[in-house]
């Protein structure tokens, strides 16, 4: 019977039947997009799985709008391999309405993460003015504990469960990313791990210099409170991200890289990130095929989705996501990738011959 409605369907024969729905219009039509998701394609790099990871979203069990299962879902079909729900211990304007302590949030989400086989990391918010700011604690065990008049005993509750410290979006709300000694300490007694150089839509490019000189992580994410799709669209790789270079696809090599340093942030076709790092996903990313060895000239297919612009002797090269161009390299000199930052004002250089 389903054939047969589908059949009329095809050939546009809806007037026999006075209603078709549900498996009668959906099934064998792949139109069901719960089971569909994008392939992001950054590469692998030196004996690590690159993973596609968020470590900053918000749901209704803070000042976000979505109910957490909602973020694990849009994550997935979004192609990334993990998120951590980080909702404010100290800003949830629907308590009233949305019951639960601060772990209730996570707890959904892990529910839906663990039927789909998908990371879901335990987080939190700790939400202060300036100049301490926000910082999420990550990979924590217990949020209730963290709701402390002082923001540097959260921090100290946070590290005691094992929790790695990211310093949220310094350059919000005064546009000025400000160092202040607070961080600095928090830097130099290892309670700070990582800083969030891309967060929604901004970059901080100070914080670039920032993660290089003390070798934290550097991270991109989100911070989203509505719908992804609502934010970034519906297109591949809106979302800002944090790229994290793990040993293996588990909560536990995601940490262990994080703690490493081994990650590198991407947002709008800018990836940021300690060099060794980016030129390796660069160079991962290309096949290079000679066409006149003597003349230097080259068939180039990028297989990544990240375009990359680079120059060399003054000229500007364009490597388009997923195409294959023909170029001209001197054998010897260096290539300046524009869009790989190493600091603030640092692009990734690379020695030619590559
Ligand atoms: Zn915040
Ligand atoms: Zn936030």
């Amino acid at each position: 019977m389903k054939k047969i409605a589908l059949l009329m369907l095809c050939f546009g024969f809806l007037s026999a039947h006075a209603q078709l729905r549900n498996n009668d219009v959906y099934e064998e039509t792949e139109m069901n997009h719960s089971i569909v998701r994008d392939i992001i394609r950054i590469p692998d790099i030196g004996g690590y799985q690159t993973l596609k990871c968020d470590f900053h979203t918000h749901t209704v069990f803070s000042d976000g709008k979505v109910w957490p299962d909602v973020r694990v879902n849009e994550a997935w079909r979004g192609g990334l391999d993990a998120i951590a729900i980080t909702d404010h211990i100290e800003y949830r304007p629907h308590k009233d309405i949305v019951k639960g302590d601060l772990n209730e949030s996570f707890k959904i989400a892990r529910k839906r993460g663990d039927e789909i086989g998908f990371i879901v990391i335990q987080g939190t918010e700790i939400t202060r003015s300036k100049p301490l700011g926000h910082l999420n604690g990550l990979f924590i065990s217990d949020a209730n504990p963290m709701d402390v008049e002082d923001p540097l005993e959260a921090i100290d509750i946070a590290i005691k469960q094992g929790g790695f410290v990211m310093w949220n979006h310094p350059g919000w709300p005064d546009d000025k990313s400000t160092l202040y000694p607070v961080h600095e300490q928090l830097i130099k007694e290892k309670k700070i791990h990582g800083i969030e150089v891309f967060n929604y839509m901004e970059y901080y490019p100070v914080a670039f210099d920032w993660c290089k000189e003390t070798n934290l992580a550097f991270m991109g994410n989100t911070d989203i409170h509505e719908l992804i799709s609502e934010d970034y669209g519906s297109h591949k790789l809106s979302r800002p991200l944090t790229l994290v270079f793990a040993t293996e696809y588990s909560e536990k090599g995601i940490k262990e890289a994080l703690f490493a340093g081994r990650s590198a942030a991407y947002f709008n076709g800018q990836l940021a990130g300690k060099a060794e790092h980016l030129t390796a996903l660069f160079k991962a990313s290309l096949v290079w095929k000679v066409k006149h060895a003597d003349m230097g000239a080259y068939e180039v297919s990028n297989m990544s989705d990240i375009t990359y612009r680079f120059t060399c002797n003054n000229k500007l090269y364009i490597l388009p996501a997923g195409k294959a161009v023909g170029l001209v390299l001197p054998k010897e000199g260096k290539i300046t990738i524009l869009n790989c930052y190493t600091g603030m004002n640092e692009h990734l250089e690379i020695d030619l011959p590559l």
